[in-house]
């Protein structure tokens, strides 16, 4: 297996990118999650005049043009600070955008997005097609040089004030499944486009998340990202870049939480001892530290195949994010029981960390959704007459 040791620069990259989280993010990210409040334009202004927004944008277009691997090591230290900032640093538009979009459709929008002017949205999920995304029903309809839209999108991240939305909508009823979906790139204040209602949910309430409403929503046909039904096809390149990376995320927060439970173990004290002389909690640290890293090896070498283009690299990305974010939830889980009541307390941000490790599981595939992708690929090479292998193989 290849050693997914970081390079010097990839090293000074995760330095970098830490100073920034830890002194400039961090400080904005305790105030705005104690208050429950959404990040700032200002945060991600912030972010992005430091260089952590559009991380996958090349530099013609203001972005830090990293490729995988640098954007999974900038993502961790974000992360591992605040998870809903490292979110906006790489949105899941650029991928499919840089791949399928035209040339007008980039100069508009991939500096705007860079510069932390122009926030996206991703709506996909509708109240009766969730993890069987193939049955959305918004419908776009041709009506001579526009498009009419019309349906409701539900859960969607930064959806109330997000500059443009990536829309995916029906334009073939009779398509076979998978097919006949396009993405429309939509932009707000769009005729017919309007915000719902707004949902309180139990993380993740710095990026809130909305229902998109299209009533009659007109735009014109350069609002098509790609040709007409290539929807999910197009957006597989944004899926594998952020499954790839997402593992290595999930293991930065699972991290950080077990850092904050190990220091406190070395203080707190019990029966006259700290906590941290105790073998039984020493001994699952250890094993959680284990599966830590295994996590994150798992995501570099994902990232390793999507950069190098390999044909395995949609699968290694799913494994990657599954196990992170199974691994994730765990060890924060534990991490709140090695505080024990105080790992309750909103003082102590295991708490938080925990509530966030919890979308891991379900958003961006959840880890049914990634198990049923990974069989299929086992059971494909099982019935051409091939042993499973590894990916790293
Ligand atoms: C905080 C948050 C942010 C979100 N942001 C966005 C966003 O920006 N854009 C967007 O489009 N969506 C977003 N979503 C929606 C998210 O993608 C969906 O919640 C997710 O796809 C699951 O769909 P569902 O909730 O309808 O669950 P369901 O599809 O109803 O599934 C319920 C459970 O059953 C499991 N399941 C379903 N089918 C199978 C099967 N065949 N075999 C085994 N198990 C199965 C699922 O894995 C899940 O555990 C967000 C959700 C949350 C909570």
């Amino acid at each position: 297996m290849s050693n997914y040791r970081l390079t010097d620069e990839q090293r000074s990259l995760k330095e970098a990118a830490r100073r920034f989280a830890e002194n400039k993010l961090r400080p904005i990210a305790l105030e705005t999650e104690r208050k429950g409040e959404a990040m700032s334009r200002e945060a991600l202004k912030l972010m992005a005049e430091n260089g952590y927004v559009g991380l996958d944008i090349p530099t013609e277009y203001g972005g830090l043009g990293l490729d995988i691997m640098g954007c999974a090591v900038v993502l961790e230290e974000l992360s591992s600070v605040w998870f809903s900032a490292s979110t906006n640093a790489m949105s899941l538009l650029t991928g499919p955008l840089l791949v399928f979009g035209t040339d007008e459709q980039k100069q508009n929008y991939l500096p705007a997005i860079s510069s932390g002017n122009l926030l996206t949205a991703f709506a996909l999920t509708e109240t009766d097609a969730g993890s069987d995304a193939s049955s959305i029903q918004t419908f776009a309809a041709r009506d001579g040089d526009d498009w009419v839209i019309n349906g409701r999108k539900i859960y969607i991240t930064n959806g109330a004030r997000a500059d443009l939305i990536v829309l995916f909508a029906r334009t073939d009823r009779d398509a076979p499944r998978g097919e006949g979906i396009t993405l429309f790139l939509i932009e707000k204040g769009s005729p017919g486009f309007s915000v719902g209602q707004k949902y309180d949910m139990l993380a993740h309430t710095a990026n809130p998340v909305a229902e998109l409403v299209f009533d009659d929503c007109r735009v014109p046909n350069s609002c098509i990202l790609g040709e007409p039904g290539g929807g999910f096809r197009y957006m597989q390149v944004g899926f594998s870049k952020a499954r790839a990376t997402y593992g290595a995320r999930c293991a930065a927060v699972a991290q950080a939480a077990l850092n904050y439970a190990l220091d406190y173990m070395q203080t707190r004290e019990q029966f006259g001892q700290p906590l941290s002389s105790f073998q039984a909690l020493r001994f699952r640290a250890a094993e959680l530290y284990a599966k830590i890293e295994a996590a994150r090896q798992l995501s570099y070498h994902a990232c390793a195949l999507a950069d190098a283009g390999t044909d395995d690299a949609p699968v290694a990305a799913s494994m990657a994010k599954l196990f992170g974010s199974e691994v994730s939830t765990k060890v924060t889980e534990q991490c709140i029981q090695f505080l024990g009541g105080h790992g309750l307390d909103k003082d102590h941000p295991v708490e938080r960390f925990y509530r966030e490790t919890k979308l891991f599981q379900v958003g961006d595939g959840s880890s049914e959704m990634l198990s049923l992708l990974i069989s299929r690929h086992l059971n494909k090479q099982a019935q051409a007459g091939m042993h499973a292998r590894l990916a790293s193989d």
